[in-house]
């Protein structure tokens, strides 16, 4: 499909109220294919945010999209000491000099590795170096509003993939905030519209779902893959919360299958149950 066409039709059917699918399969009645063309960016937070929406993120690329990873905190504060320490010491690189950075690096190479995994991901993650916190996390301030801003119009993007602002984890928050704030501009500058689609996190508060991606066991397992090569995380997950990470991820998308299922009764529940989804906006 072409993708203006694409953008146009997922923003007005979200305009009139109604829920559309992405997907290669044609089921039930308000289905759309992937563009065939444009660039799709995940502008991400933390490093395994792309990897949420992954699902949907390989949908674009197969259909011919180019897709990058814009990486925005460090996110050091969710690897613990032990698992650093642990890491460390498996990897002969004990002792730790820097054990702050040296988290970081943890969180680099997991994301490095899930892109590289996923297959689709051509161009090399970016990562950007903004004012943060002692945890690793994204602050408030003008320049890193306009760190984001220029990272966004160097990639140049026609679709933009991030959590959804109204979200209890404060770099969801504030990303989607300087997005919302340039997304305008941009796509002035450009001359060309910018989609902008909001997934669904375990941490989302309140969110609308315009756009609805189904999947199946076989694209589950494989998300779980990805979001596995975030060990740091499927450990700390583990520990917290007795299950991993992959099964936080795909835990929301089993919610978000059975609410929309009660609420649509579209023809595919049965061969998927899984879903990831996404309130749209489209920047003219
Ligand atoms: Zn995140």
């Amino acid at each position: 499909m072409d993708l203006s066409t694409f953008q146009e039709i997922v923003s007005d059917t979200a305009l009139r109220g109604e829920i559309l699918f992405l997907g290669i399969k044609e089921k039930g009645r308000r289905w759309i294919d992937p563009p065939d063309q444009g660039t799709v960016v995940a502008l991400a937070p933390h490093q395994d945010d792309p990897d949420s929406v992954a699902v949907t993120m390989s949908l674009f690329a197969q259909a011919g999209c180019r897709v990058c990873y814009l990486i925005v905190c460090s996110s050091h504060g969710g690897v613990t000491d032990n698992y650093a320490l642990k890491h460390a010491e498996l990897n002969g690189e004990l002792p730790v000099k820097d054990l702050v950075k040296y988290k970081f690096r943890i969180r680099l190479q997991e994301q490095i590795e899930s892109a590289e995994l996923a297959g689709f991901v051509k161009d090399p993650v970016e990562f950007l170096t903004v004012e943060e916190d002692e945890g690793g996390n994204l602050v408030e301030s003008p320049e890193n509003a306009k760190l984001i801003e220029q990272a966004l119009a160097a990639s140049n993007p026609d679709i933009v993939i991030m959590p959804y602002g109204e979200d209890t984890n404060v770099a969801h928050a504030l990303v989607y905030r300087y997005f919302h704030m340039c997304a305008p501009r941009l796509a002035l500058a450009r001359g060309k519209p910018i989609l902008a689609l909001y997934n669904r996190d375990p941490k989302t508060a309140r969110i609308n779902e315009q756009l609805v991606v189904p999947f199946g066991g076989e694209a589950a397992r494989w998300k779980a893959r990805l979001l596995q090569t975030h060990r740091s995380q499927q450990e700390r997950n583990l520990q917290q919360r007795g299950y991993g990470l992959d099964e936080r991820i795909l835990r929301t998308n089993r919610e978000i299958q059975q609410e929309l299922q009660q609420r649509i009764l579209e023809g595919w529940k049965d061969e998927c149950p899984y879903a990831e989804a996404f309130q749209v906006e489209l920047f003219l």
